[in-house]
């Protein structure tokens, strides 16, 4: 296994642990419900890679939707610095994974997110923390793009503000409604990127490639 990896791996399990010793009283309920829910799918819980199952899946519930727990806004405002900047920041192919609120399947892909500073820049890191603070809940694709614009333009009050989303949504693709790998776009604006020039340089750099 590369070293990323165990890194990555080693965070998801912080990310249970915290939110484990903090509600285990709701995973211990959620586990009960999914206990009779394998039965009612007329499988025994009992059989033992069932056994921990409903706990299982309890946790990962509870972590996939840590995002309740974080205030955007906040994350934002803990790296505000006031600086002369005024021109284009982007932050690209930020991954995201989140919960279809209609199906509670997931559906990932990539953010690009940009803004243009007023006396105000945002630490870099603190982007990417805000699209997951909205991507960890139940949502929907529209939603999840328009709360972190929003999010951005009323803490930073920035000149504008644009978020373009590319995800896969598997309740789509497993459930055979659409072709298999189609990818649903959805970008929200304010601002400058109203404006077509814009507009047009920040969708030419999101695709640029530096290889
Ligand atoms: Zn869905």
């Amino acid at each position: 296994m590369k070293k990323s990896n165990l890194v990555q791996n080693k965070k998801e399990v912080e990310g249970y642990k915290k939110v484990d010793t903090y509600n285990q009283t709701i995973i211990d309920s959620i586990a009960k419900k999914y206990k009779a829910i394998l039965t009612e799918l007329g499988e025994n819980p009992k059989r033992e890679g069932l056994l921990k199952t409903p706990e299982r899946v309890a946790k990962s519930l509870q972590y996939l939707t840590h995002g309740y727990d974080l205030n955007p806004s906040e994350i934002l405002n803990s790296a505000k610095f006031r600086e002369d900047y005024k021109q284009m920041v982007i932050v690209k192919d930020i991954e995201i994974y989140s919960l279809c609120e209609h199906h509670l399947l997931p559906f990932f892909g990539k953010a690009h997110v940009a803004y243009i500073p007023n006396n105000y820049i945002v630490g870099l890191s603190k982007i990417p923390r805000v699209v997951d603070a909205y991507a960890r809940r139940l949502q929907v694709q529209e939603r999840l793009t328009t709360e972190i614009r929003d999010c951005i333009q009323d803490t930073l009050e920035p000149l504008g503000v644009a978020v373009v989303i590319e995800a896969s949504h598997l309740c789509m693709q497993m459930r055979g409604i659409q072709k298999q790998n189609s990818v649903t776009t959805t970008s929200a604006f304010t601002g400058e990127f109203e404006n077509d020039r814009t507009r047009s340089e920040f969708i030419k750099l999101i695709q640029f490639k530096f290889h």
